[in-house]
C-alpha cells in the first residue's frame, strides 16, 4: 500500500492467525467485512475495514465485502452503494468476492430446515410480547414455551407455510432449542425466524415472508464464504455461543473462529448509525456527508485522506479493552499527510484593505510563489500583487502588546513573498471601524532583509485587484463534551458554532481548485474544495482541520 502508510503493529488478532498459519490449522486466512445497509459507514467502520482488509493483505489472504441484509425495512440500495464508494476510497479492494446475506436466503432457509429435522428447532406461536415474558431476565430462568415440544413434522409444514406467507406478521416464528435456563440470555431459545410481509427487500424483492435473524445468519455466512476468522466487535461476545451452537448443530464442515475487539468511540462525536441518522434526518447536519459528520463521506468531504485514516485506525490499535479515542489524535493524523502533501495558498478569511501609498496605481507584479517550501518538486505559480491589497483583520493592532509580531500603526511587517511594509495612517468609518489601512513599501525589500533594521513579523495577503471572493466554512467539533452519548440528551451538546460560514478572499490560482483538492492556506489551516458546491465561479472551501489544535485552550475554559 502507500507508503506514507504507519508500519503495522502486532496486535492480539495478528497473534492469533500467525499462531493458526504456523500450526497449519488454515493455510490462507479469510475475513470479512459484514456492514448492514441501513446507513453510511462512519470511522468506527473504517478501524473495521482496515483490520479486516488489512489483516488479509498482510498475510496473503483475502476479505470480503459482505452486506449483512436481513433487515429489509431499514436498508435500501443508496447505503450499499456509498458503503462501496467508502471501502474502496479507502484503499481497499473485494475483487469479485462482494457478497449479501441475502444471496444465502435459500441454504440458510435449508439450514433452518435441518435444524428442525435434527429437533433443535421449532416453530414457536407465542407472541413476541409472550417471548419475551418466558424468557426471564439476568437473574431468573426463563421458561419453556408451550410449543417447545411441537413434533417436528408439525414444525416442519408450519414453517414451510411460513414460507409460503399463510401467517400473519408476529403470529409465529423459529426458535432454537437450547436452554431457557441458561445464564446466557441469548442461549434461551433465540429466534430464527421472523415473518414480514409486504417489505420489498433491496436484493430479493418481495420474494421472501419470512426473513432469517442476525445471530443464524451471521455465523453461516461466514461459513459459506469459508471465513477463517470473524472479527467483531464486543458486543457480540455473548452471541459467541450462539455462533458457535448453530455451526455445532448443523456439524457445518468449517467453523469460522469468531474473535471479539473493542469498538472505536472517537471524542466529540457519535459513532451509531442510530444517532447518526438521527442528526440527518432530524435536520441538525446537512446530510451523511456534511463534513461534520464522523462518517467517511463527511471526513472524505471535509478533506481528510484514506492515507490519514488508515494511519488513524493503525495508530489507535485493535485491543479488547474500551476506550474513547481522542480527536487530537485523528486531526494529527490528517495535519501529518496534508503538512507533507497539500499546496500552499494564500487566503484572507477576514479582509481588511491595505493601500500602499506609495506603489504606483496601474503597476502589476507577478511573484513566482513555491507551493510547498521543503519540496521544490511541487512547483511554483505565480501570485500577482498591486497596490491594493487584502491583510487578515487580526493581523493588524492599534495599539499592541510588545510580543505582537505583526502590523502595528507606525510599524513594519513583511508579507509574506512580498515586501516589507509600513502601516502610516488607519482610516475609520464613522462608527470608529478600520475599514482601511494606508501604508508605505519598502522597494528594496523583495527577496531580501533590509540592511539597516529588523523587521520580525510575516503575515499573508491577497491582491485586492486579482483575488477571488470565495465562500470558506469554518468546521468545528459537532459536539461541546467528549462524550455525548454520557448527556441526558445527547442533542442538547451538538456545538452551535461548529460552523461558520465568511467570505474571503483567496489568491486567483484557488478557483481553478478541482472539488475536492486539498490546500494549507497560511497560517490558517488545511482547506479543501467542496466536493459537491465548489467551481470556479463560486469557490467553496472546507476547513478540515486548523494549522494548531486550539480546542484544548478553548474546552480548557468553559
Ligand atoms: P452501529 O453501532 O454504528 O450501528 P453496527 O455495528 O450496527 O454499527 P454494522 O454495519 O453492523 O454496524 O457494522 C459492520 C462492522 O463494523 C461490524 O463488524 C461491526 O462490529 C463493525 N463496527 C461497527 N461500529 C464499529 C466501531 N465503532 N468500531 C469498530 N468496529 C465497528
Ligand atoms: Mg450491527
Amino acid at each position: 500500500m502507500n507508503d506514507s502508510d504507519t508500519p503495522k503493529k502486532s496486535n492480539f488478532i495478528r497473534q492469533i492467525i500467525e499462531s493458526d498459519l504456523a500450526s497449519g490449522k488454515h493455510v490462507a486466512i479469510q475475513t470479512r467485512f459484514p456492514p448492514e445497509p441501513n446507513g453510511y459507514l462512519h470511522i468506527g467502520h473504517a478501524k473495521s475495514i482496515c483490520l479486516n482488509f488489512g489483516v488479509a493483505e498482510d498475510y496473503d489472504g483475502r476479505c470480503n465485502l459482505r452486506f449483512d441484509d436481513t433487515n429489509p425495512h431499514k436498508e435500501n440500495a443508496e447505503f450499499v452503494r456509498a458503503i462501496e464508494e467508502d471501502v474502496r476510497w479507502l484503499g481497499y479492494d473485494w475483487e469479485e468476492r462482494m457478497f449479501f446475506a441475502s444471496d444465502y436466503f435459500e441454504p440458510l432457509y435449508e439450514f433452518a430446515v435441518e435444524l428442525i429435522r435434527r429437533g433443535r428447532a421449532y416453530v414457536c406461536d407465542l407472541t413476541a410480547e409472550q417471548i419475551r415474558d418466558y424468557r426471564g431476565t439476568l437473574t431468573e430462568a426463563g421458561r419453556d414455551s408451550p410449543y417447545r415440544e411441537r413434533s417436528v413434522e408439525e414444525s416442519l409444514d408450519l414453517f414451510a407455510r411460513m414460507r409460503a406467507g399463510e401467517f400473519p406478521d408476529g403470529s409465529r416464528v423459529l426458535r432454537a432449542k437450547i436452554d431457557m435456563a441458561s445464564p446466557n440470555i441469548n442461549l434461551r431459545d433465540p429466534t430464527i425466524y421472523r415473518i414480514r410481509h409486504g417489505v420489498i427487500h433491496h436484493q430479493t424483492g418481495d420474494e421472501w415472508s419470512i426473513y432469517p435473524m442476525y445471530d443464524f445468519t451471521h455465523c453461516l455466512s461466514d461459513m459459506l464464504e469459508e471465513v477463517t476468522h470473524s472479527l467483531c466487535t464486543l458486543e457480540f461476545e455473548d452471541h459467541r455461543p450462539l455462533y458457535d451452537w448453530f455451526l455445532d448443530a448443523l456439524e457445518t464442515p468449517c467453523h469460522p473462529r469468531q474473535i471479539e475487539f473493542a469498538r472505536l468511540n472517537l471524542e466529540y462525536t457519535v459513532l451509531s448509525k442510530r444517532k447518526l441518522t438521527e442528526l440527518v434526518d432530524g435536520g441538525h447536519v446537512e446530510s451523511w456527508d456534511d463534513p461534520r459528520m464522523p462518517t467517511i463521506a463527511g471526513l472524505r468531504r471535509r478533506g481528510y485522506t484514506p492515507v490519514s485514516i488508515r494511519n488513524f485506525c493503525e495508530r489507535i490499535g485493535v485491543t479488547k479493552a474500551d476506550s474513547r479515542v481522542e480527536m487530537q489524535i485523528l486531526e494529527g493524523c490528517i495535519r501529518e499527510d496534508l503538512e507533507q502533501h497539500a499546496n500552499r495558498r494564500l487566503a484572507v478569511l477576514d479582509p481588511l484593505k491595505v493601500v500602499l501609498t506609495n506603489y504606483p496605481e496601474e503597476r502589476e507584479e507577478e511573484f513566482e510563489v513555491p507551493n510547498h517550501p521543503q519540496e521544490p518538486g511541487m512547483g511554483e505559480r505565480p501570485v500577482p500583487f498591486c497596490r491594493e491589497l487584502w491583510i487578515e483583520r487580526a493581523d493588524f493592532m492599534e495599539e499592541a502588546p510588545r510580543k505582537f509580531k505583526r502590523l502595528v500603526t507606525g510599524g513594519e511587517v513583511r508579507l509574506r513573498n512580498a515586501y516589507v511594509i509600513r502601516c502610516d495612517e488607519v482610516v475609520k468609518d464613522d462608527a470608529g471601524e478600520i475599514v482601511e489601512l494606508r501604508c508605505s513599501y519598502d522597494p528594496e525589500t523583495l527577496g531580501r532583509n533590509p540592511e539597516d533594521r529588523k523587521v520580525k513579523g510575516v503575515i499573508h495577503w491577497v491582491s485586492a485587484r486579482h483575488g477571488v471572493s470565495a465562500e470558506v466554512r469554518l468546521y468545528d467539533r459537532l459536539f461541546t463534551v467528549p462524550n455525548p452519548e454520557g448527556e441526558e440528551d445527547w442533542l442538547s451538546a451538538i456545538n452551535p458554532e461548529s460552523l461558520e460560514a465568511v467570505t474571503a478572499v483567496v489568491e486567483p490560482a484557488l478557483a481553478d481548485a478541482a472539488p475536492g483538492e486539498r490546500f494549507q492556506f497560511e497560517r490558517t489551516g488545511y482547506f479543501c474544495a467542496d466536493r459537491r458546491d465548489h467551481s470556479a465561479e463560486r469557490p467553496v472551501f472546507n476547513r478540515t482541520v486548523a494549522l494548531r489544535d486550539s480546542w484544548a485552550k478553548i474546552a480548557g475554559k468553559g
